[in-house]
């Protein structure tokens, strides 16, 4: 196996400075949640096991004004451009959340580079897959206007590459970052090539976002799914949603590629979602999204990093995800999460069954 790691310094220059939200005279200046320390804290968590000597870390580009255009418009890009050029700024037109930083416009097209890159790499048979851990982030970003600390839409720019330049006929996006995946959803909304699932807190992020009966428009109807999941859920629930919904749906669909923007916010410390998960469960979801990938698309997988804001824990959760997809076992220990334990098969709660529910009679 050839992992691949997606990773450049710049990327960690992005700067959201000290402000986050609404703008009030009564708020302390504070860093941005979407902050440096928790990606670097990740790669820092990479070197220091081992893992990142044992990987494939190719540099990369910038993405090209072709690249960005395949998705966004150029009004834009003019405008993303325009902020950075003065003095950088609130990108976003609703809840104010995007910050880009003074000349923060190649600092973004970076992050898309490294995502296009990372499927590049994998569709020429020069990576197995890849992990793209890159900010800013992208998955809530549409095509004409930024949202939610996302400037461009990696995960989305770097599936239409696939389609456009290589000629794919069917990717599959599995978003499993907490907050919906309003983005790329909107991105490929009549779009049948395009699979796109987003499994997420149901009513979290975006507001009225993600719900159970979007399911595309046009010839890209049946090709979306939303899996809103109630604040609460860990393992279980999300393992059932994969095995009963998610896996039945990729089979159908066979993707020639699978794109998975990798959220750790369902973590269970995280402070802007509400959900259960632990190291182990993101592992097992990996295993889970690989096993689909090794039966449809000769194991060809990419994951773009997303959300994910606890920084004393999202390390273990990334590592765990890089050692499953590399096969490679560290000695790092993650003490925040149990001791491995099986599966853990507990009956979901009522209301949990009902949240599967909906959404698998959606595929039926
Ligand atoms: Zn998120």
């Amino acid at each position: 196996m050839t992992t691949g790691l997606m990773w450049d310094e710049r990327c960690m220059w992005h700067n959201t400075g000290l402000h986050f939200g609404p703008s009030s005279p009564w708020v302390e200046p504070i860093l941005h949640p979407e902050n440096v320390d928790g990606k670097r804290r990740i790669k820092n968590l990479l070197d220091v096991s081992g893992l990142t000597d044992q990987l494939s870390c190719p540099k990369f580009n910038k993405a090209t004004e072709e690249d960005i255009l395949r998705v966004h418009s150029s009004k834009y890009l003019s405008e993303v451009l325009k902020l950075s050029e003065t003095g950088g700024g609130n990108l976003a037109k609703r809840l104010a959340t995007t910050h880009i930083g003074e000349y923060g416009l190649d600092i973004a097209l970076l992050a898309a580079g490294g995502a296009i890159a990372a499927v590049k790499a994998v569709l020429d048979g020069k990576l197995d897959n890849a992990y793209a851990l890159i900010r800013p982030p992208g998955h809530h970003a549409e095509a004409d206007e930024a949202l939610g600390f996302c400037i461009f839409a990696n995960a989305a720019l770097a599936g239409m590459y696939a389609l456009e330049v290589y000629g794919l006929n069917r990717i599959a996006f599995v978003d499993w970052d907490v907050h919906h995946g309003n983005g790329t959803e909107a991105i490929f909304w009549d779009d049948p090539r395009a699979y796109t699932i987003s499994i997420h807190q149901d009513k979290c992020f975006p507001p009225n976002s993600g719900s159970v009966d979007q399911i595309g428009i046009g010839d890209g109807v049946g090709t979306n799914l939303n899996i809103p999941l109630p604040p609460g859920s860990g393992e279980p629930v999300y393992l059932a949603a994969f095995d009963r919904i998610i896996r039945p749906t990729l089979e159908q669909f066979k993707p020639q590629l699978i794109i998975v923007p990798c959220g750790f916010d369902a973590g269970f410390h995280d402070p802007l979602g509400r959900m259960m998960l632990t190291s182990h469960s993101f592992r097992r979801l990996t295993a889970r999204i690989m096993e689909v990938a090794d039966k449809f698309c000769d194991g060809k997988l990419v994951l773009t990093h997303e959300g994910g804001y606890s920084p004393h824990t999202v390390p273990f959760h990334c590592l765990a995800v890089i050692e499953q997809l590399s096969g490679i076992t560290s000695e790092v220990v993650d003490p925040y999460s149990p001791p491995v334990t099986p599966e853990l098969n507990e009956p979901l709660q009522d209301h949990q069954e009902a949240a599967i529910t909906m959404a698998e009679n959606v595929i039926k």
